[in-house]
């Protein structure tokens, strides 16, 4: 979160604690300056996989867990609701073990505000492998069935690119199968396509943007063509779960909305890139991407008590006014019922957010407790956050 503060840095904090692959909850317990890499890796050398962890691998378990990250799993909440226990240092020094009731449920998505996660235990699930399989489907019928075709899948994920009225949809199943091990040429094939997609994202479109922004629609379709390849194939689940690895600079906000109201928030968006393309603005340039979790336990989290989905807005850095128009946009999401914002994505000044969590009293009361004199606070959290 912004501060005007302290910083602490826990980044050589990386180590596994311990791997439990033989109980009926298997788990490891990792320091929380791991990456989820690391920690993937580590589960994955025992036959585990993480749940609902990050499509990007680099950030810090810690970081992943504190904003309510998440991945693409009905099945999960967030990232966070895999913590089984965790070691907190508190604002006076004291070393906390955390593993049930109000407190680990605030801390789920703790925002930093609650002291110094030390290291976590992580539930994971045993590796498994998915079919997976990606197509175009047409625009309109595909947001008209979409909760019901979220829910037919248990890994689902869509893009929309502006200005196409077709939607790239993945799906993953999963498969009672031996794990594939990818071959050389699919690895090879993977780096190209996501090299093609940052060279685009760092070079091209900031340059469009700005120096020719009517060439957009037809670049930002082709960049879909390259994003969405249909077919399908089998595969673990860990590919699958960060099966996007390269990864650019660029404008990016996340909202959860309750998967019902999931076709509502993608078409304001859509009418939002259609109206500013008439009005000679391409603020919506790069990708609309969506989501789809199950509810959180954690009481700050986004997808808090219901099945959600996020939708998230990419745009190009350079993109001309894309602060107004991300502001706008947030407008017209935060509008429908129960629209949150995701904390670990570029938070626009939205208004008040925190009439949103309805468990917002329940993670003051944590908070206070654990840290009366607000150490662990800085202006951002106490004013726009908690309201203090
Ligand atoms: C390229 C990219 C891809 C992303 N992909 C996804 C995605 O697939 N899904 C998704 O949901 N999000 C995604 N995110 C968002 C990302 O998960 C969050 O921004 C996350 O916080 C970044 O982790 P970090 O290690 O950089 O965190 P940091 O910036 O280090 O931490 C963020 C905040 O968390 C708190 N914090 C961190 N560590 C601790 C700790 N040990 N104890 C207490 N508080 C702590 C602090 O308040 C800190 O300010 C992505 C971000 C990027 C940059």
């Amino acid at each position: 979160m912004p501060t005007s503060g302290t910083m602490i840095s826990l980044r050589r904090l990386t180590r596994c604690l311990e791997v439990d692959a033989m109980s009926e909850t298997p788990s490891i317990r990792v320091e929380c300056g791991m990456s989820v890499r690391e920690a993937e890796a580590h589960a994955r050398a025992a036959g585990l996989v993480l749940r609902s962890p990050t499509m990007f691998d680099r950030v810090s378990v810690g970081g992943a867990l504190a904003t309510g990250s998440h991945g693409a799993d009905l099945e999960s909440g967030c990232f966070s609701d895999s913590i089984l226990s965790a070691t907190l240092v508190t604002a006076d020094g004291s070393v906390l073990e955390v593993s049930g009731g109000e407190e680990l449920d605030a801390l789920r998505v703790g925002l930093g505000a609650l002291g110094i996660l030390y290291a976590v235990r992580l539930r994971c699930q045993r590796a498994f492998a998915v079919f997976s399989e990606e197509r175009w489907l047409d625009l309109e019928p595909t947001l008209e069935e979409l909760p019901a075709l979220a829910r037919s899948v248990r890994f689902a994920q869509l893009w929309y690119f502006p200005f196409v009225d077709r939607i790239g949809f993945k799906g993953m199943y999963t498969l009672d199968a031996p794990i594939p091990t990818r071959s050389r040429g699919a690895r090879a094939a993977r780096w190209l396509r996501d090299q093609a997609a940052v060279i685009g994202g760092t070079t091209v479109m900031p340059a469009l943007v700005r120096a020719a922004p009517r060439l957009l629609p037809s670049v930002i379709r082709s960049g879909g063509a390259i994003a969405v390849t249909p077919g399908a194939r089998v595969s673990s689940a860990w590919h699958e779960f960060h099966f996007h690895q390269g990864y650019m600079r660029c404008w990016d906000m996340s909202f959860s909305l309750p998967l019902d109201g999931a076709p509502r928030a993608l078409r304001r968006v859509v009418t939002y890139a259609e109206r500013a393309r008439g009005d000679g603005e391409f603020p919506v340039n790069m990708a609309v991407y969506a989501r789809f979790t199950g509810a959180s336990c954690g009481f700050l989290a986004a997808n808090h008590g219901r099945e959600s989905c996020f939708v998230e807005v990419v745009s190009a850095r350079g993109t001309p006014r894309v602060e107004h128009h991300f502001a706008r946009i947030a407008d017209e999401l935060l509008e429908l019922p129960g629209a949150r914002m995701h904390w670990g994505k570029h938070i626009p000044d939205a208004g008040s957010l925190r009439s949103r969590y309805p468990t917002l009293p329940r993670f003051q009361a944590v908070r206070a407790r654990l840290d009366p004199r607000g150490v662990f606070l800085n202006r951002h959290l106490e004013r726009e956050v908690l309201g203090l």
